[in-house]
């Protein structure tokens, strides 16, 4: 049997193997790990340390130092040299090595008593925790006054490796004392708190050269995401300076929990495990570039995503521009940031750290190619056509592992995707505090924002559309010309649009020449120019323009300077590229040359733009969403058909008409009324026939909404009458649609026309209070309205009641979970004593207490009509429920009550068979799932429920 040795002389007689263990892939990182952990325990005191680390020293001499020192500490130092070892050296090299009885040593050390004792103790794990952010660390420290910058510059110095950096920052920051210490440990508190290590067993060493790599990516990154293209002809903000948060929230959830930049990428909200693409989609404008772009600076500074040690942008546009056939190395590469040295080492890294690496892809939707799975493609080093590449990253045969964040619009996503979708995250513009925040960042003047803000909520249609954050910028941008329109400011997005082009022409012209009512005509040729080149791009799926493809279109350098063509700030093209300062100024200069061209063709472009999904039936269209034309395929075309309506609107004849003659306008217009009338009949169409007993009801299909937003546009309030006169619907659903304000305006403009009542369902989508005042138009044509999920507050429901009141057909609200208080209860109150027809309300999960219930009881007293009351999920405690009870005594009409107080069962259907009644507590056992309140009857003790 073989002796038991003693640690000591297995350090002593391994000796040669434990060099070799740690010199032999010229790393010191084992070392230094090995002594991390010794300093921790408290094997080595500081000095040894520095015996042992002694500059200049190779790392075999370092190792043999350590050798020496821990034999002659003796037995118990040696043990824990053993344990250290066996903890850091990987598997395949402790085969060979013996670490007795020491591998399994517990630390059982005492707490530290002070903030630099920690420093030391927890030294093994402050390492992980915060070589990925060490910049951040450093960031604090010299904001706080307890180190320089040349201490700063010393410590990323790029010889060092991240992990290497913290060492030396934790040994300055000891020296630099308590204070000091305790920021440190602070910063790491918070840096636990928000970075869940992919995996926690996963330990990996980041060479220089990938630190060198990550240093100029980040610098790169940092460049490319300072200002924002809407602001490069001012050069006045820089994206610190006007970033505001917009609304993020999980896509298909009933919860509507905004979401935070962290969140997005984080786990919150999952629903395929296996899946690494996560989708954020928003509308043109709605800021998702924008978004990406805070998210690469954030990055690049080290303030957010610290478990990413390398990121890689990339543009759908920029892609869609690549004709070569590319490996994954060489598109990580050549797109994103050239390695200056290493690259085969570079790329193995990322090949075996997949979970430290992120992709963003910006505009899927303006990828040429539409998602296809047909192609298989796993090998990294293999070339491939773009899309195949693409592709096969999003859907997870390629870098699988890698976390992928793509942008999309939401009308863009094709169906296919969705199964390779880690989560969707909606992106839904500004909140109204966000826009009063927009505007006052954007003027630094506060007199002139509040000026700009009183016009905005003077003008709800304006204010609706400022919800898209790109609108938002326009009416910002041109608040002179805004604030010129007294009372009659800009209602259509077109309006918003011609503000903006009326405002970049007059800006180049000299003072003194305003710009009179020929504005359009004098820049007829500019606008033809570049209507032309974004036109046949839109048609292409084409946003970038070489030199050459400019020149050739004829646009003139007098025609760049006008600042609706900007320099693409993408710093990896060869020559001067150009793009359209937003890609709906790319749409809205196509709109204008399809109407301002006398070519005869554009019967043809009009009559494509407008072409509709072909209807199959209800379900079959839903599922199968097959298109006749590039309209829905593009979403770019969808709108530029917006602007089509919008620009054909009688209201902008006299303009046009100056370069234009009015019976080619008139022609124009008769088409695109024919073609938008028929699109809504073709819907109208495939409603399916009421099943016996159920209510004839519509769901909007794709393209239902744009229809919409096309006859407001051109704000013809015939033309709305004659489109929904023949729809003969009792309940229109328009659930999940991304309604916000703007669609509301459009929508209660020609819903306003309907022959006979109907339910309005819009649940799940972005209402708002702004958008509750927007629906106020159409309130009279709906017998119901359904509401849930749309963060609408005490404001909105103010408005609506207010309205409600005088509506004779108005007769059921269901708000489930939105933001209301005890305020609107006050509102129904009256609307309830006023309105004696009043069959519905639907308040449950709201922040309703027994103060609300106790006004409603005031309401329902007078009330001899309300059947359905729902309460449930709110707060109203025993004192509400009581006070609902004796207010109910005398009620003929009530059927249906809920007042759960948690979320899960509820009470229906209770049908009273006195009149008299009272409401009493069901004991725990009745109701396991949460404290409840049933409708019980007097004399016939408690009524059923089929909760
Ligand atoms: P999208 O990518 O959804 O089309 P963008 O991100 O390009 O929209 O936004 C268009 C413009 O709107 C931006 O150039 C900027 O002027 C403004 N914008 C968008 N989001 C924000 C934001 N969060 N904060 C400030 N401005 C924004």
């Amino acid at each position: 049997m073989e002796r038991r040795m003693s640690a000591q002389q297995l350090v002593l007689r391994q000796r040669a193997e434990l060099v070799r263990a740690l010199c032999c892939g010229g790393s010191s990182e084992g070392l230094e790990s090995i002594l991390d952990l010794l300093l921790s325990w408290g094997a080595l005191v500081w000095e040894d340390y520095l015996n042992v680390c002694v500059a200049g020293k190779t790392l075999c001499s370092r190792t043999r130092e350590l050798l020496d020192l821990a034999y002659s500490k003796g037995e118990s130092t040696c043990c824990l040299l053993l344990a250290a070892l066996s903890h850091v050296l990987p598997d395949a090299q402790k085969d060979n090595l013996r670490f007795g009885k020491c591998s399994n040593i517990q630390n059982s050390l005492e707490m530290p008593t002070s903030a630099t004792l920690t420093l030391l103790s927890d030294r093994p794990d402050l390492v992980t925790q915060l070589r990925n952010c060490v910049e951040g660390a450093l960031g604090i420290l010299v904001e706080k006054g307890f180190i320089t910058s040349s201490e700063c510059e010393e410590i990323q110095l790029p010889v060092y490796t991240s992990s290497q950096q913290v060492r030396r920052l934790l040994d300055l920051v000891k020296c630099k004392g308590e204070v000091a210490a305790e920021v440190l440990l602070q910063f790491s508190k918070r840096i636990q708190k928000t970075v869940v290590p992919p995996n926690k067993n996963d330990t990996f060493t980041m060479s220089a050269s990938v630190a060198e790599y990550q240093k100029k990516l980040c610098s790169s990154i940092s460049a490319q995401s300072h200002f924002l293209s809407t602001y490069s002809d001012t050069g006045k903000f820089s994206l610190d300076d006007i970033y505001t948060e917009g609304l993020l929230e999980l896509g298909q959830t009933s919860t509507q929990k905004s979401l935070n930049l962290e969140d997005v990428v984080g786990p919150v909200g999952t629903l395929n495990m296996e899946a690494d693409t996560v989708l954020v989609s928003g509308e043109a404008g709605s800021g998702k570039s924008t978004f990406l772009q805070r998210l690469h600076l954030l990055w690049a500074r080290k303030t957010v995503l610290h478990n990413y040690l390398l990121l890689f942008p990339f543009s759908c546009r920029k892609l869609n521009t690549e004709q070569q056939d590319l490996s994954l190395k060489e598109l990580l590469f050549l797109h994103c940031c050239w390695p200056d040295r290493d690259q085969d080492q570079l790329f193995q890294f990322i090949l075996d750290h997949p979970h430290l690496v992120l992709f963003t892809f910006d505009g899927l939707d303006e990828f040429k190619q539409t998602f296809s799975d047909d192609q298989r493609h796993c090998c990294p080093t293999q070339p491939a056509p773009m899309p195949v590449l693409f592709f096969n990253l999003m859907q997870g045969s390629l870098m699988k592992g890698v976390r992928k964040l793509v942008t999309s619009r939401t009308e863009a996503v094709p169906p296919i995707l969705r199964q390779y979708l880690r989560k969707e995250v909606l992106l839904k513009g500004f909140s109204p505090d966000g826009i009063d925040c927009f505007v006052r960042k954007h003027h630094s003047d506060p007199g002139v924002a509040s000026h700009v803000l009183e016009s905005l909520w003077s003008n709800t249609a304006l204010l609706g559309l400022c919800h898209i954050p790109v609108f938002c910028w326009i009416v910002s941008k041109c608040y002179k010309e805004l604030l010129g329109f007294g009372n009659s400011g800009p209602q259509t997005i077109t309006d918003v649009y011609l503000m903006v082009l009326q405002h970049f022409f007059h800006h180049r012209i000299s003072k003194g020449n305003r710009l009179g009512k020929g504005w359009v005509q004098q820049h007829f040729d500019t606008i033809m120019r570049l209507g032309k080149l974004a036109l046949q791009a839109l048609e292409n799926s084409h946003y970038i323009f070489s030199e050459t493809e400019v020149q050739n279109g004829g646009v003139t350098e007098e025609d760049i300077s006008k600042g609706f063509l900007i320099q693409s700030k993408n710093i990896s093209f060869d020559g001067i590229h150009y793009e359209f300062l937003h890609v709906t100024m790319q749409s809205f200069f196509a709109a204008l040359f399809i109407i301002l061209d006398s070519n005869s063709n554009n019967h043809h472009t009009i009559k494509r733009l407008f072409q509709t999904p072909r209807p199959e039936g209800c379900l079959g269209i839903l599922q199968a969403k097959k298109y006749d034309g590039p309209s829905t395929e593009n979403p770019n075309l969808q709108i530029t058909s917006t602007f089509v309506s919008g620009l054909l609107s009688k209201r902008h004849q006299s303009l046009l008409l100056q370069c234009h003659p009015i019976q080619t306008l008139n022609k124009k217009r008769k088409q695109v009324v024919k073609c938008v009338s028929r699109g809504m009949q073709n819907h109208f169409k495939s409603i399916p026939r009421p099943v016996k007993g159920e209510k004839k009801s519509m769901h909007a299909m794709p393209g239902f909404v744009w229809l919409i937003k096309c006859i407001y546009e051109m704000q013809d309030s015939e033309v709305a009458k004659n489109v929904v006169a023949t729809l003969e619907v009792e309940h229109l659903k328009l659930t999940y649609c991304n309604i916000g304000p703007l669609e509301c305006t459009a929508l209660a403009f020609v819903l306003q026309h309907l022959q006979s009542p109907v339910g309005l369902q819009l649940d799940s989508n972005s209402v708002g209070d702004v958008g509750v005042e927007q629906l106020l138009p159409c309130l009279h044509v709906c017998h119901s309205l359904y509401l849930r999920n749309n963060n609408i507050s005490d404001e909105g429901i103010a408005k609506l009641v207010e309205k409600g009141i005088q509506c004779q057909t108005f007769k059921k609200i269901a708000l489930f979970n939105n933001k209301l208080t005890d305020v609107c209860t006050q509102h129904f109150a009256y609307l309830l004593k006023t309105k004696q027809n009043f069959l519905s309300l639907r308040l449950g999960n709201n922040n309703i207490t027994a103060a609300g219930a106790e006004q409603l009881a005031e309401g329902l007293r007078c009330c001899q009509s309300l059947q359905f009351l729902g309460l449930w999920g709110n707060n109203i405690g025993d004192k509400g429920a009581e006070a609902l009870s004796h207010a109910l005594e005398d009620s003929r009409t009530l059927v249906w009550l809920s007042l759960e107080a948690h979320a899960g069962c509820q009470v229906e259907n209770i049908k009273p068979t006195k009149t008299s009644a009272t409401l009493t507590r069901a004991s725990d056992e009745t109701y396991p799932s949460g404290r409840k309140w049933s409708w019980q009857c007097r004399s016939t003790g408690p009524c059923q429920s089929n909760s």
